[in-house]
C-alpha cells in the first residue's frame, strides 16, 4: 500500500513560522519534518517542531461541550452562551462582555472574533495574549512609521554584517532563525552581539554580550544615537523623510550611559561594531517589550535605524520577531483592542466608516476596548460580567495571576473554548467548547516577516470539537446576525478577510492582501507561503527602502526619549529583580509540549537561576527549595546556581501551572504594571524576596 501524499502545514509554536510536512499514520499520529520548500526554514525544524507527533494524542482532550460541569450538545451549550451574552448586554451594555483570544489562533479566527465583538456586539473589548507578547512594538511602529509595519525578512539577517540581538534569546525561543544566523556567520562572517541581562545560550558564538542593567535599554540605544551623531553617521538624505532627529538627538545627548551599567570599553566596543557597519540587524523581542517602557525601548532602536537611513534595504533594519505563531495575523484583523481590522485606526472615522460599511455592521465602538490587564481588572470590580476566553490561559498567564483567577472564579459568566478541560482557567468556566487542535485546523498564519502560511488539517476533528472561526461564527448567527456570520470555510473568511484589505490599501495603509480576495476553495487549498504585500501594485518584499512612512505626511518619526527605570514594588525588603521567560523545550503552558517526553526531559521541573555568591550569602545550596516572595505573589521553586546569572537578578521559567506545579505559577509574582503607550505588562523586573524553604 503507498502511503497517503504528505500534507504542508506550519508548527503551531513560535513566531518563525516553519514549515512543516505531515503525514498521518491512519491511527491518529502524525509523523512530522520540516518542509523543505517553505522560506522561512528550508527544511529545518527545532527540538519543539520535530516533537509534534508527539503531541497530538487525544489524551487529556475535551471532547464534548460542557454546561456547568455536565456533558452537553452543541445547540444547548452555544443557546445558553448567546442567551447569557445577550442579556447582559442588554441589562449592562456591550462593554460588559469581552472576549480574550491567543496568538495561538488561526487568521480566520480571530477574524470572525474581532468582527464579532467590534462589528455586531459594539464594544472593542476583545484582546489577546499577544498584549503580553509584543504590544510595544505595534506601539513603538506606528509612533515612528505610522503603521505596524515589520519593515525586512527573515533573508536580512543573511545579508547582514552585524545582526544585534536584544532582549532575545533566539538560540531559545526562535531556534530556527537562530540557525539560519550561525549558518550566515560561518558563510559570510556576520558578527553577533547580545543585549541581554543574562548570559543565554544565544551569547555561545557571539562575538559581544553586553549584559546590560534590567530595563536600561533606553540609556543605550540612546547614546548610541548620540555616538552615531558624533561620529558624522547619520544619513542626511534620509533624515528628509524623518522628522524629529533635533529633539531626539538632544534627549539622546543628556541621557547618562552610565545608567547601563555596562563596561564603558565594550559600550565603546559596540558603538563602533554599530556605526561602522551598514549593513546591520537590530533583532529584538520580549527582553524589550515586556516593560514598562517597552514602547520606548522600540522607539529607541527605531531612532538608530531611521538617523542612519538602515532600513528598509538588504540586510539592514530593525526586525521584530514575534513570539506566537500568528500574532501577526491577529495584528492585521485587528484583534487588539485598541486596532481595527486590517490594520486600520480605530480613531479614525473614515477608518471606522468604511469598515462597518464592508461589514454591513449596526455600531463599531468609537474608542478602544480594555487591554488585557485592564480587562481582568475589570472581571475583578464587576464592569466585566461575560467573559469568553478562547485558547489561552490567563489564570496562569497575566500579571498577578492569583488576583486573576480569583476574578475570573468570581465573573458571572465565563465561557472557555479549548483543546482541553484540565487547565487553571477551563476550570473556572461555566461552559466549556471544544475547539480542534492543531493537527485539526485549517486556516492560515502570519510569521514574524510577514508571511502568510497555510495551516491545513491532517487528522480528523476528534469527538464533538469544532473549529474556532465555526464556534464563534454560530455564536453570531444565534446572536441574531445571521447574514454577517453565513460562513461555510475558512476559505470564505479569508476571502473577506483580503477583500477588506483591499479598503485599506485604498486609504494607503501598509496591510494589502487584496490579490487574494479571489482565491477560490482551491487556490486557497494550494496556497503556497506568501509574504505580504500582495496587491496589484506590490508584492512582497521589504518596506521604507524608499523613505515612504505611513504618517499623513509620508515622514516617519525619531521621538525624544529618555530611561525611565522599570516601576518596582517592594523596596530593599525585595532585594532581587525577577526576570522570567521561557525555557527552549516548553511552550507556554505545556498543553502540547508538557505530552512530549522527549521534551520534558530537557529541563524537567521548575527552577530559580541566582548566581552562587547570592545564593551563599542567603545559605542557599545547589537544588534547595526556595521560596520567591512579594506583595503580589509566592512560588517555592528548586534552586539551580549558575554565575550566567548577574548578581542581584533572578530568573525562572513561566511555563508550569496550577495543573503541573502548583507552587511555580511565576506570573503570580508579576505585578500588573503596564507600558502608559502598550499596555503591555513589566513581565521582567518584578522585586522579589528569596529564602531558604
Ligand atoms: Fe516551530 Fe519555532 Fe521551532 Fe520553527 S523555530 S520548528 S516555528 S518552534
Amino acid at each position: 500500500m503507498t502511503a497517503a501524499p504528505e500534507i504542508r502545514s506550519t508548527c503551531p509554536y513560535c513566531g518563525v513560522g516553519c514549515g512543516v510536512l505531515l503525514q498521518p499514520d491512519g491511527g491518529g499520529g502524525l509523523a512530522v519534518r520540516g518542509d523543505p520548500a517553505h522560506p522561512a526554514n528550508r527544511g529545518r525544524l527545532c527540538s519543539k517542531g520535530s516533537a509534534l507527533g508527539e503531541t497530538v494524542g487525544l489524551e487529556g482532550r475535551l471532547l464534548t461541550p460542557r454546561v456547568l460541569g455536565r456533558d452537553t450538545d452543541w445547540d444547548t451549550a452555544l443557546d445558553h452562551v448567546a442567551a447569557r451574552f445577550r442579556d447582559t448586554i442588554a441589562t449592562h451594555g456591550p462593554d460588559s462582555v469581552a472576549f480574550y483570544v491567543s496568538g495561538q489562533l488561526l487568521t480566520e479566527d480571530y477574524y470572525v472574533a474581532n468582527k464579532l465583538m467590534k462589528g455586531f456586539i459594539g464594544s472593542a473589548n476583545i484582546d489577546t495574549n499577544s498584549r503580553l507578547c509584543m504590544a510595544s512594538t505595534v506601539a513603538g511602529h506606528r509612533r515612528a512609521f505610522g503603521s505596524d509595519t515589520v519593515p525586512g525578512t527573515y533573508d536580512d539577517l543573511e545579508e547582514a554584517d552585524l545582526v544585534v540581538l536584544v532582549g532575545s534569546n533566539l538560540a531559545w525561543c526562535h531556534p530556527v532563525l537562530h540557525q539560519r544566523l550561525l549558518a550566515a556567520r560561518k558563510a559570510r562572517g556576520t558578527q553577533i552581539v547580545v543585549i541581554d541581562p543574562r548570559r543565554t545560550a544565544s551569547c555561545d558564538g557571539a562575538d559581544l554580550h553586553l549584559p546590560l542593567a534590567p530595563g536600561s535599554d533606553v540609556a543605550l540605544f540612546n547614546h548610541l544615537l548620540a555616538e552615531i551623531d558624533r561620529a558624522g553617521a547619520v544619513d542626511p538624505d534620509f533624515l528628509t523623510r524623518t522628522e524629529g532627529i533635533e529633539a531626539a538627538l538632544a534627549a539622546a545627548r543628556a541621557e547618562d550611559p552610565g545608567l547601563t551599567g555596562l563596561d564603558p570599553g565594550d559600550l565603546a566596543a559596540f558603538c563602533r561594531m554599530w556605526i561602522g557597519t551598514t549593513r546591520v540587524v537590530t533583532v529584538f523581542s520580549q527582553g524589550v517589550n515586556q516593560s514598562s517602557s517597552g514602547s520606548d525601548k522600540v522607539n529607541a532602536i527605531l531612532n538608530c535605524h531611521l538617523a542612519t537611513g538602515r532600513i528598509g534595504r538588504p540586510g539592514m533594519g530593525p526586525f521584530s520577531v514575534t513570539g506566537q505563531p500568528n500574532a501577526m495575523g491577529g495584528r492585521e484583523v485587528g484583534g487588539l483592542a485598541n486596532m481595527l481590522a486590517a490594520h486600520l485606526d480605530l480613531d479614525n472615522p473614515g477608518h471606522r466608516a468604511a469598515v462597518q460599511g464592508f461589514w454591513q455592521a449596526p455600531a463599531l465602538p468609537q474608542a478602544p476596548g480594555l487591554k488585557a490587564v485592564d480587562m481582568f481588572r475589570a472581571v475583578a470590580d464587576g464592569r466585566i460580567r461575560a467573559l469568553w476566553v478562547i485558547h489561552t490561559n490567563p489564570a496562569v498567564t497575566l500579571p498577578q495571576a492569583d488576583q486573576v483567577r480569583d476574578a475570573i472564579a468570581a465573573c458571572p459568566f465565563v465561557v472557555v473554548s479549548d483543546i482541553t478541560a484540565a487547565t487553571d482557567t477551563a476550570r473556572l468556566a461555566h461552559v466549556l467548547l471544544p475547539a480542534t487542535a492543531w493537527g485539526e485546523k485549517d486556516g492560515t498564519v502570519t510569521n514574524s516577516d510577514r508571511t502568510i502560511s497555510r495551516q491545513r488539517a491532517a487528522l480528523p476533528a476528534p469527538g464533538a470539537a469544532r473549529p474556532d472561526w465555526d464556534i464563534l461564527a454560530e455564536l453570531g448567527r444565534r446572536m441574531g446576525w445571521a447574514r454577517a456570520f453565513d460562513y461555510a470555510s475558512p476559505a470564505e473568511i479569508f476571502r473577506e478577510h483580503a477583500a477588506l484589505s483591499g479598503i485599506a490599501g485604498g486609504f494607503g495603509r501598509d496591510f494589502d492582501i487584496s490579490a487574494l480576495a479571489g482565491l477560490d476553495a482551491a487556490g486557497y487549498a494550494a496556497l503556497p507561503p506568501t509574504r505580504w504585500p500582495v496587491s496589484a501594485t506590490r508584492q512582497g518584499g521589504r518596506f521604507f527602502g524608499d523613505g515612504r512612512f505611513y504618517h499623513p505626511d509620508g515622514k516617519a518619526r525619531l521621538l525624544a526619549l529618555r530611561h525611565r527605570p522599570p516601576v518596582t514594588a517592594g523596596g530593599a525588603r525585595h532585594p532581587f529583580t525577577l526576570n522570567t521567560g521561557r525555557i527552549r523545550d516548553q511552550w507556554h503552558t505545556m498543553t502540547r509540549t508538557g505530552l512530549s517526553p522527549r521534551l520534558s526531559a530537557h529541563l524537567a521541573e521548575p527552577f530559580l537561576d541566582i548566581h552562587p555568591a547570592d545564593a551563599g550569602d542567603l545559605g542557599i545550596a545547589p537544588a534547595d527549595l526556595v521560596q520567591v516572595q512579594n506583595p503580589t505573589g509566592r512560588a517555592i521553586l528548586r534552586a539551580r546556581l549558575t554565575p550566567v546569572q548577574a548578581r542581584g537578578q533572578v530568573f525562572a521559567p513561566i511555563h508550569w501551572t496550577g495543573e503541573t506545579a502548583p507552587s511555580a505559577r511565576i506570573d503570580a509574582l508579576v505585578p500588573p504594571v503596564t507600558d502608559p503607550v502598550s499596555g503591555q505588562p513589566e513581565s521582567k523586573a518584578a522585586r522579589v524576596a528569596l529564602r531558604r524553604f
